[in-house]
């Protein structure tokens, strides 16, 4: 959770797209970056992609942990808890590694779906929800949000639990405030991780996390937690690590502050008419669902409730015009506000769709048959668009607004369809420009 939302950041990991600001999810890699939101990853959003190279540090550890003791100090924490916390605590070279990371290639969002939101993760996810049900609705009561949306979180950032990570969160994030970019981000993380062992919520030696500090079954960053954790079974301790109501309640308490609606959708699966104008799907297009349905845009299984008539829509083509359309609601955009990226707010929807017993399917068909670009191909990209004359922002590799604008207004001089989304025929089409 780290992005232009306030949480997110730690799950980055996996990609470079660590952008995020959010609770993070450790677990499911999430895809490259989409024509739709900034690409995210599980949790913080710092599109790491475009960060500069980290700076060499000047301090060793040593004095510089000796400086941030000092910091710490004056911040309220207590030198017994902070020499406890900071026992034998050296820096670790498997985060530098990983922050460091910048895969060429990541799976095709149609890849990460299907493992998101498996057959096996929806019976696991239903299992999980009759198990806690009493829990999960006195949770729905007080925070105002559908269960099945809090276990398809719960699933995706830690397989119902399974997989809270076992990193050191003290040691990972004092080796990516010592030595990694963001350094006052992760010094702020740091600070509020050791207030979490002030407040007594959990012991140092049970602080555990994703390497990017990630914590508990709902991965949490620490001031996502600080603001967030709640509770719930009422021992005194806010413990998302190892309290299934605690974790899943925080998970309420952060969606209900992002502005969820009790009992809306997050979206559905959309059809759209022959002779539609793609330039219409984009996050920056809102309109009403009516209006989308004067366009000819229907649900693509069952029929409209009625009810959203007046929702505001966004229109998602994930992977272009060849592939599936979701209108996405309200909602959506919550789940993007707890992990800035569509392919893990679409798993979360369509998760949850499944543990509620709908169809989690999806209907159309992806193009599998046109991997996306990896890394190198987007840079080249945005640099034979620049070259072009077009305007897609710095060559980093992500694909955000503006290269899709960009790519756009490239489709529309080609007379092709202008989806934003740039396939290999595309970048071919430069190349021989
Ligand atoms: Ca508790």
């Amino acid at each position: 959770m780290l992005n232009l939302s306030p949480r997110v950041l730690a799950c980055a990991a996996l990609s470079f797209h660590f952008n995020l600001l959010t609770a993070c999810a450790e677990a499911p890699q999430a895809p490259q970056p989409l024509p739709t939101a900034q690409p995210a990853q599980t949790t913080a959003v710092v599109a790491a992609a475009a960060q500069p190279a980290a700076p060499l540090p000047t301090l060793s550890f040593e004095d510089w942990r000796n400086q941030l003791r000092s910091d710490a100090l004056a911040a309220g924490i207590s030198a017994t808890l902070f020499d406890r916390a900071f026992a034998g605590v050296t820096l670790d070279p498997a985060v530098v590694a990983a922050d460091n990371s910048q895969p060429e290639f990541t799976r095709p969002i149609w890849e990460y779906l299907d493992g998101a939101v498996s057959a096996r993760r929806i019976a696991n996810g239903q299992a999980q929800y009759a198990q806690q049900q009493a829990t999960l609705s006195r949770i729905e009561q007080r925070y105002g949000v559908q269960a099945e949306v809090l276990v398809a979180i719960w699933g995706m950032e830690s397989a119902y639990g399974a997989n809270i990570g076992s990193n050191n969160v003290i040691r990972s994030l004092a080796t990516l405030a010592y030595e990694g970019r963001r350094a006052a981000f992760w010094r702020e993380q740091l600070i509020a991780a050791l207030q979490i062992l002030q407040h007594g919520d959990i012991a140092p030696e049970r602080l555990v996390g994703s390497w990017a500090g990630a914590m508990g079954q709902t991965q949490f960053m620490p001031t996502t937690y600080n603001q967030h954790a709640v509770d719930f079974d009422g021992d005194g301790r806010r413990d998302v690590w190892f309290s299934p109501p605690d974790a899943l309640a925080s998970a309420a308490h952060y969606l209900q502050q992002s502005g969820w609606q009790l009992g809306k959708p997050w979206g559905f699966e959309v059809r759209l008419p022959q002779g539609f104008d793609y330039a219409l799907a984009d996050p920056e297009v809102r309109k009403s669902v009516a209006e989308w349905t004067r366009l000819g845009v229907i649900p693509a299984a069952g029929k409209l409730a009625p009810t959203l008539s007046a929702e505001a829509a966004t229109l998602l083509l994930p992977a272009g015009h060849r592939g599936p359309a979701f209108l996405l609601l309200g909602n959506f955009r919550s789940i993007l506000k707890y992990n800035n990226s569509s392919s893990y707010a679409l798993a979360v929807g369509l998760l949850s769709d499944g543990i509620r017993g709908g169809n989690a399917a999806v209907l159309a068909d992806w193009p599998r048959d046109d991997p996306q670009l990896g890394r190198s191909e987007r840079i080249e990209l945005q640099e034979r668009l620049a070259a072009h004359g077009y305007e897609p922002g710095s060559a980093d590799g992500i694909i955000g607004a503006n290269t899709r604008k960009a790519v756009r207004a490239y489709q529309q001089r080609l007379g092709l369809p202008a989806d934003g989304y740039p396939d290999h025929s595309l970048l071919n089409r430069l190349r021989t420009q």
